[in-house]
């Protein structure tokens, strides 16, 4: 069973952000993409179509449907960096 198309996503998608602040995903990449969707959560089918961002000299690039924030790992806005 497929959702109508329109406001389903858009009201689940609404209700998602509201309910689970951004991410945050370390990756090894510059070089990433987000469709909004999770491993983690049921909300796969949800997000938003793929966007492939280049994280810059800041070390980090944020998406702009989702606002996750991909973080280099080992670089300047990694956190956990020894
Ligand atoms: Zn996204």
């Amino acid at each position: 069973m497929q959702f109508p198309a329109g406001i389903p996503e858009r009201a689940l998608l609404i209700h998602r952000l509201m309910m689970n602040p951004p991410e945050t995903v370390y990756t090894d990449s510059h070089r990433v993409y987000c469709d909004g969707a999770t491993d983690i959560r049921a909300g796969a089918a949800l997000g938003h179509p793929r966007v492939w961002m280049e994280i810059d000299e800041k070390g980090y690039v944020e998406c702009g449907y989702c606002d996750r924030r991909f973080v280099l790992k080992g670089g300047p806005a990694d956190q956990q960096a020894a």
